[in-house]
């Protein structure tokens, strides 16, 4: 176990129901893990079934609350819509929705093809706006409900290689201020998660000699853990973040300005 794991506030969500979409690896199977672990029921929601699964099977041996896998690819309106009412039928209402499936598809903008732009803003802003939409009216329901999005540093100070990227990502972020003053009179918070690089197979993309170059960057000297950030959404899910929403909360080791 790293030491990013070990350390963990202690939050109880017995009794609420969680549903991370990209659950079946890296920051979002962190969240979801974490979540489940604090006793909420999980709906590990990812394109790819069988890592889903595995997750939602982690979960299931703390013996805490349920979990279960949904596949479902983000994008898609009608698959959404299904998932969220399956997500509803089996645990019964929906707590906490954290919109984390992203991709990245790289390029300089001189070089960059329309399929890479669409894919990048169809997953990472259509794919948030579609989630939310789809459970607005259980989170609602649910009192003290919480929307937490997962943006990037990239979103807000831009990155060489990813304007589609950054795009998509101040876009959830500019969706999460306004979603954030639109639930805000039935209790719903929703806030942006802001990570600096952090060590999954979306970082190690892009080459040990970059990742290097970043840590050497990075104030505090190294990349993040996926735990860094779901020690955060797991604060922010929490009773103790009642009075927070329409922010972006920064996970970088002090990297962006
Ligand atoms: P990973 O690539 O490790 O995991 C992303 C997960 O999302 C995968 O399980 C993937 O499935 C799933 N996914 C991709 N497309 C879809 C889709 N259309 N529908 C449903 N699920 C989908 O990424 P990270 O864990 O690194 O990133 C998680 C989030 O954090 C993203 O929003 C990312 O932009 C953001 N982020 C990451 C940073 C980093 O340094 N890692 C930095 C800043 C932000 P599959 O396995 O099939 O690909």
């Amino acid at each position: 176990m790293s030491d990013a794991q070990t350390r963990r506030i202690q939050v109880d969500l017995s009794g609420k129901v969680a549903c991370v979409t990209g659950a079946g690896r890296g920051i979002g199977r962190a969240i979801a893990v974490t979540l489940g672990q604090a006793g909420a029921s999980v709906a590990c929601v990812d394109v790819n079934l069988e890592m889903a699964q595995e997750t939602a099977a982690t979960i299931r041996s703390f013996g805490k609350g349920q979990a279960e896998a949904f596949p479902c690819d983000v994008t898609d309106s009608n698959q959404v819509n299904a998932t969220v009412e399956s997500i509803v039928e089996k645990f019964g209402g929906l707590h906490i929705l954290v919109n984390n499936a992203g991709i990245t598809r790289d390029g300089l903008l001189l070089r960059m093809k329309d399929e890479q732009w669409d894919a990048v803003i169809a997953v990472n802003l259509r794919g948030t706006f579609l989630f939310t939409r789809a459970a607005a009216r259980y989170l609602i329901r649910a009192g003290g409900a919480r929307v937490i999005n997962i943006a990037s540093i990239s979103g807000l100070m831009g990155n060489p290689g990813q304007a589609n990227y950054s795009a998509s990502k101040a876009g959830v972020i500019g969706f999460t201020r306004t979603v954030a003053k639109e639930l805000a009179s039935r209790q719903v918070t929703v806030n942006a998660i802001a990570p600096g690089f952090i060590a999954t197979e979306m970082a190690h993309a892009l080459g040990e000699q970059a990742l290097e170059e970043i840590k050497k960057r990075t104030p505090l000297g190294r990349l993040g853990d996926p735990q860094d950030v779901a020690d955060l959404a797991l604060f922010l899910a929490s009773d103790s973040a009642a009075f927070i929403t329409g922010t972006v909360i920064r996970v970088d080791g002090g990297l962006a300005e």
